[in-house]
């Protein structure tokens, strides 16, 4: 089972309504996403995910093929 992984946060794969994205794999887009939602960089691993609850429209935008990227 797949997990978000924001501290305190539950959500998994098989929560309602939650879909889970990969980080970016772009360094500096990689820790303005850390920043963004008070993760520490280095917790970051190539299969870690983040749930769409951290996400806000105006902060970011999706991208055809279904992930989110920050709006710079
Ligand atoms: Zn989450």
């Amino acid at each position: 089972m797949s997990k978000c992984l924001v501290a305190g946060c539950r959500s998994t794969n098989r929560s309602e309504g939650i879909t889970l994205h990969r980080f970016p794999k772009d360094k500096t887009e990689l820790e303005v996403w850390s920043s963004n939602l008070n993760v520490n960089v280095s917790a970051v691993r190539d299969r870690s995910l983040v749930c769409s609850t951290h996400f806000r429209e105006s902060d970011f935008v999706h991208t055809p093929n279904g992930s989110y990227i920050l709006a710079t």
